[in-house]
Parts: structure tokens; C-alpha cells; sequence
């Protein structure tokens, strides 16, 4: 009748499903020449930043695929195109290049690709790039409403565990350089500078982060 169908990842398996043409993805266009795309939390900053501002993650090892022109393209075919194939195809050849710029764009894709098969390559290069910031991404493609997503995923995360020293995980998030600041060390920093805590929270709170000054901040 007029009830709307839930949407059952299991049908894929169905050999006979007619498909039906899935929607664009949700965001149409990134300009890499100006954004790049965080590779631990998969949302677009300035091309210029050196931390990404939601997250806090230190992306200033990691080069932006704006930068390379053949990569740029590959990266708008990847959230562009209107064919799951292609965008499929974009991602697998992306993934293969083995250059860590590609890590972001490998990030939106698996978050935000309306198509399942999409996601799946995405996961499955991520895993075999097997950087630490995939981690929490795959954790999170963990309650993907696709089962083919979820099993990659799972892939990606034995991937990565295996490869990963336990001293390299936390490597360029935040939280690493909190412990490296000792207990003293901070104690005797507040003392100099009283605003310490209010300064650092200001540089990940994305609210009161005005984006057109902060080029010199890092
Ligand atoms: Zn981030």
C-alpha cells in the first residue's frame, strides 16, 4: 500500500532483484583545490589546515590530494559520478596508489556512498592502506546498514590491528599530545600561561573556529 519499504541490505544477495537506481550521493561536489577531507573523521576542512578542527587528529604528515592533479580528479569521479561502478572503479584505483593522501577520500566515500558496493571498496582499501586513523572510521562502518560493508570492515580492522604497533595507535590524535605533556610539566605551563585549557579547547571547538583567520594558528 502507500507504507514505505525498509530498506534490507540481505535482498542484495538476491540474484534476481531488479535494481533500482540509487540516489546521487548526498554531497555532489568537494573543490579538493581548496578542501581536503580528514582521514579519521571524514569531514571537508581547508586545504591549509595542519590539525583538522573537528577531530583534533595532527594531518600535517599526510599531503592533501589536491595537490596531485591525476589524484584530484580520481577523488571528484569518486564522489561524483553518477555510476556505482565507476565511483567503485575511482575508489579502487585510488586505494591502489598506496599514498596515504588518499586516506580522506577513502574516509568520505565509506561514510557517505549511497551504494553498498561503493562503501565495501572503500572499507576494504582503507584496511589495506592500514593507517591507525582508519580505526575509529571502521569501527563506526561497523553499524553500516550493509552487511557486505560490515564484514570489510571487520577485514579492515584485522588488517590494521596486525600491522599496527600498539605505541603507534594513538599517533597524531589529540589525545597523544595531552600525555605527552606531563602532570608537572602542565602544572608548571598554567602557571605562565593561566588560559592554557581555554586556549587549546578553543582550537577544536568547530563553533567558535572562524575559518578565514586561523591560517597562521598552526
Ligand atoms: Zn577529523
Amino acid at each position: 500500500m502507500g507504507s514505505k519499504k525498509i530498506f534490507r541490505p540481505i535482498q542484495d544477495d538476491n540474484p534476481y532483484r531488479i535494481k533500482k537506481a540509487q540516489p546521487p550521493p548526498k554531497r555532489s561536489f568537494i573543490d579538493f583545490d581548496t578542501r581536503r577531507i580528514c582521514p579519521a573523521c571524514g569531514q571537508d576542512i581547508k586545504i591549509t589546515h595542519n590539525f583538522c578542527k573537528y577531530c583534533g587528529v595532527d594531518l600535517s604528515m599526510i599531503e592533501p590530494i589536491g595537490k596531485d592533479d591525476i589524484s584530484k580528479h580520481l577523488a571528484t569521479t569518486a564522489v561524483t559520478d553518477p555510476d556505482p561502478e565507476v565511483r567503485k572503479e575511482a575508489v579502487d584505483t585510488l586505494g591502489g596508489f598506496g599514498d596515504k593522501k588518499v586516506l580522506g577520500i577513502l574516509t568520505f566515500v565509506l561514510l557517505n556512498d549511497p551504494d553498498e558496493n561503493v562503501r565495501r571498496e572503500a572499507a576494504d582499501e582503507l584496511g589495506d592502506l592500514h593507517h591507525p586513523y582508519s580505526l575509529d572510521i571502521l569501527t563506526k562502518a561497523l553499524k553500516d546498514e550493509s552487511a557486505l560493508v560490515r564484514k570489510e570492515a571487520i577485514e579492515g580492522l584485522k588488517k590494521i590491528k596486525k600491522k599496527i604497533k600498539p605505541n603507534e595507535l594513538e599517533e597524531g590524535k589529540p589525545q597523544s599530545r595531552e600525555i605527552k605533556t606531563t602532570i608537572n610539566e602542565k602544572d608548571a605551563l598554567r602557571e605562565k600561561i593561566p588560559n592554557l585549557d581555554d586556549i587549546k579547547e578553543d582550537k577544536y571547538d568547530s563553533e567558535n573556529y572562524d575559518e578565514e583567520d586561523d591560517n597562521n594558528l598552526f
